[in-house]
């Protein structure tokens, strides 16, 4: 299959970047699940190992089946090149200390995931600081730049806040700044937008979640755009690296901090993500498809508050239809009236899966400000949304038909509770 650029989204999901295994016409990847690789002369992994030949050498630097699923992910987010990680986290990690220094400053959205909040927290133990503003916009965002600052970092769609960046605006700003915007766009999804249209220079996924889409693998991708400028007078430790031009940072990273953290991803993980990533867009369409439904349902419901940023109710309305045609994800967050209530409600549902994830195929609800939050305080806990009776929904491709009954007998339920 060659690749095109024309290519519709699930056609690309299939075939862009992508044609199975050469060696053998498998139509996926195998897993090549091994430590190293061998080589048929010294001369010939000296090569490898210095770049000058195609190849092989050790899974903790690149692997065929890993190659492959970030090849599959450059296609579908239209960067320059991806790097693959054991987890979301340590994307996040390594998408950040790839540029950072003792004495630089991040600025981030207050709304973000729970580990990402804590991460940075861990940044301080090593001279990294992290200005937190209530939703990242240029407005906010302005103010707080200075000579330290070196990176914006923001959650497309906040979770669980679901809050939502104009890319567009808040790009424009940065980068007058000579200052890069790294989105995580977990939540968001090439489905509903590849980030980079709208300015964004790296973007992070935790592919645990829709990516993989099944529930199944813990693992995360960085993509590059190849299109923001290192300029060393801010990015002292790109000096070595100009001589890639466009590849700098993902030749930094390679080369760097991801090798020798070594947070690589591993093979079998790999497989399953890019046997997930081929359902991508059916998947989104019915999950974006049931939220919405689900959402509308909570909104004529007594008793419950819903937060869904494509609902016309939203302050994000404008803005969804703007960058993502309308669809808004598949998550929404109620409040219940009290911890007690939501708890009742939680407790109460016959189909959804109590459980700490996203982006799975079944539903899961959580309580956050007990679990994913319970290292927070109270005013990191508000600034997230999560408040003592949020509950967070992540829906799944059930029946939508189903999924209303369930919701409708559980908050039926927590009338009971006063
Ligand atoms: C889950 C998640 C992460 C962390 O990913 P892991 O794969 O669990 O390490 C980071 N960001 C967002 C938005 C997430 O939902």
């Amino acid at each position: 299959m060659k690749v095109g650029d024309n290519m519709q989204f699930n056609t690309a999901l299939l075939h862009q970047n992508f044609s199975g295994d050469a060696y053998t016409g498998s139509t996926l990847m195998p897993v090549y699940q091994v430590s190293a690789f061998s080589h048929e002369s010294a001369e010939q992994l000296e090569k490898v190992f210095n770049q000058k030949a195609s190849g092989f050498a050790y899974t903790r630097i690149s692997n065929p089946t890993v190659d492959s699923f970030e090849k599959r992910m450059t296609a579908i987010e239209k960067g320059i090149g991806a790097v693959a990680c054991s987890s979301g986290m340590s994307a996040v990690a390594m998408s950040l200390l790839n540029i950072l220094e003792s004495g630089d400053e991040i600025i981030a959205g207050s709304g973000l995931f729970g580990g990402t909040i804590d991460l940075f927290e861990d940044f301080r133990a090593f001279g990294i600081t992290t200005h937190f503003v209530n939703s990242v916009t240029a407005e906010t965002v302005e103010p707080l730049i200075n000579k330290k600052t070196k990176v914006v970092f923001a959650e497309l769609i906040g979770n669980p806040k679901l809050d939502v960046v104009d890319l567009n605006e808040v790009s424009q700003l940065v980068h007058s700044y000579g200052i890069p915007l790294i989105i995580d766009s977990t939540t968001a999804t090439p489905y509903l937008i590849n980030p980079f249209d709208y300015g964004a220079d790296v973007v992070v996924h935790s592919s645990s979640k829709y990516i993989n889409g099944g529930g199944n693998s813990i693992s995360g991708v960085i993509v590059d755009s190849g299109k923001f400028q290192w300029k060393t007078e801010r990015y002292r430790s790109f000096e070595p690296y100009q001589k890639y031009g466009k590849f700098a940072y993902l030749a930094k990273l390679r080369n760097g901090i991801w090798r020798n953290f070594g947070c690589c991803l591993s093979p079998v993980n790999a497989f399953m993500n890019s046997v997930g990533i081929e359902t991508l867009g059916l998947r989104m369409e019915r999950l974006c498809g049931n939220a919405l439904k689900l959402a509308e349902f909570f909104e004529s419901t007594d008793g419950v508050s819903v937060n869904y940023p494509a609902l016309k109710t939203s302050p994000y309305y404008e803005l969804v239809q703007k960058q993502f045609g309308g669809k808004g994800g598949a998550i929404l967050t109620l409040r219940a009236g009290s911890k007690e209530k939501a708890f009742r409600l939680i407790n109460s549902l016959k189909y959804a899966t109590i459980a700490t994830n996203i982006g799975d195929v079944r539903t899961l609800v959580i309580h956050p400000s007990s679990t994913i939050y319970t290292h927070s305080s109270e005013e990191q806990k508000r600034n997230a949304g999560v408040y003592d009776d949020t509950i967070r929904i992540s829906v799944g491709i059930e029946d939508i038909s189903d999924l209303i009954e369930d919701f409708s007998q559980a908050t039926e339920k927590i009338k009971e509770v006063k």
